[in-house]
């Protein structure tokens, strides 16, 4: 009898003892992280991400992501054969060509921001960036005349976008596309809103080479602290020239010391041409980096006021909302726009001490 007695209580109490121990980990389930690189549109991508889903849920995630960035590229490379901006090249001079959302998309912005900054970012220059061909095998310096044919065209305002027919025509045949400014960018904002949207991540940070996006604040609820490199020493990446804390938004850097050709005289020419001169933009910057929400913008600004200067550069993103710039110029000065002496005030924005 005592023993049966005994058997009801040790069993409701080791069901509560279960209970307690299952009801905390349910409600606080531990947080995950999941992570990828790889070489998309000639660029190391890499997406982390955390949660408190399961590993297979976040490695679907980025997957997913990675997955949406290469099809992206099918689009805008033009390293690729056939991808869908090499099409148009060929065939928009002919006759209005129907193109994908995406290209139409990142085209209209495109051509906004080649107003913006009079052709500083210029999308027209595919033909200029092929006689370079800065970063790849055949780099070279070409010849003064070749140069001059192609540059100071403005061929953007020969672009003829119809958002009705989702149609992209040129009213001249001299002239190629080349997204390489903007894409990236566009990626990157892709591959956010498909981890925010059909995953649900709220904390992330995604690298598409110095393209930076982040999704939320960290998990500790803490900025990202996120640096500017120091042209000096760019790969050591543990002592940039600047750092900087976000949460949510994009910092992206244009500078003149990731990709270059140098010719056999010493002399370094890096790839991001001035259309007006035809030649790699002389304009006292180094690096030029914007901190705004979306990176398409970003990439596109980073580019333009890298063509501008440290001058009319702040000058053109002083007119923008939520858009901040920091440039690092040829002799190792880092200025900034108003938003930023905010930031340097409130403590979320450090200059390295020289
Ligand atoms: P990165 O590609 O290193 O991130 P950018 O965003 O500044 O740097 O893009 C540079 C690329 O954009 C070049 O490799 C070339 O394809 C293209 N490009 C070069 N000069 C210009 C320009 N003035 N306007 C628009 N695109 C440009
Ligand atoms: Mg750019």
């Amino acid at each position: 009898m005592n023993a049966y007695k005994h058997k009801l209580p040790r069993r409701r109490c080791l069901l509560l003892f279960l209970v307690l121990m299952i009801l905390p980990l349910a409600g606080c389930a531990r947080m995950n992280q999941a992570e990828d690189t790889e070489l998309i549109l000639g660029t190391i991508v890499n997406t982390r991400i955390y949660g408190k889903m399961s590993r297979e849920r976040l490695d679907e995630a980025v997957a997913a992501a990675m997955d949406r960035a290469r099809s992206l590229e099918q689009i805008f490379s033009v390293n690729i054969e056939c991808s869908e901006i090499n099409y148009v090249n060929q065939n928009a001079a002919t006759a209005p060509v129907p193109v994908s959302k995406d290209l139409f998309t990142v085209m209209e912005r495109a051509l906004y921001y080649a107003s913006l900054s009079d052709g500083a970012f210029d999308p027209t220059l595919g033909r200029l960036i092929a006689l370079w061909g800065i970063g790849t095998e055949q780099a070279h310096v070409p010849d003064g005349e070749e140069i001059a044919a192609l540059a100071g065209k403005k061929n953007y305002e020969n672009v003829v976008l119809d958002a009705a027919n989702r149609t992209i025509y040129f009213k001249t045949n001299d002239f190629s596309l080349d997204l390489g400014a903007i894409a990236k960018g566009y990626v990157a904002d892709e591959m956010k809103r498909l981890l925010v949207e059909d995953y649900e991540i709220t904390s992330a940070l995604l690298n598409l080479g110095g393209n930076v996006i982040t999704i939320g604040s960290k998990t500790d609820g803490s900025d990202w602290t996120l640096g500017i490199a120091d042209p000096k020493n760019p790969e050591d990446t543990k002592n940039p020239a600047v750092l900087l804390k976000i949460s949510g938004q994009t910092l992206v850097t244009s500078g003149n010391y990731q990709r270059y050709y140098e010719a056999p005289d010493g002399t370094r020419y890096h790839h991001i041409l001035d259309g007006s001169t035809g030649y790699p933009a002389k304009s006292g910057t180094v690096s030029a980096t914007i901190i705004t929400g979306c990176s398409m913008d970003a990439d596109a600004l980073s580019t333009a006021v890298y063509v501008l200067g440290p001058e009319k550069g702040a000058a053109l993103i002083e007119t923008l909302e939520n858009t901040e710039a920091v440039f690092i110029d040829d002799n190792g000065n880092v200025t900034a726009t108003s938003g930023i002496h905010d930031k340097l005030h409130e403590g979320s924005l450090t200059l390295k001490e020289n």
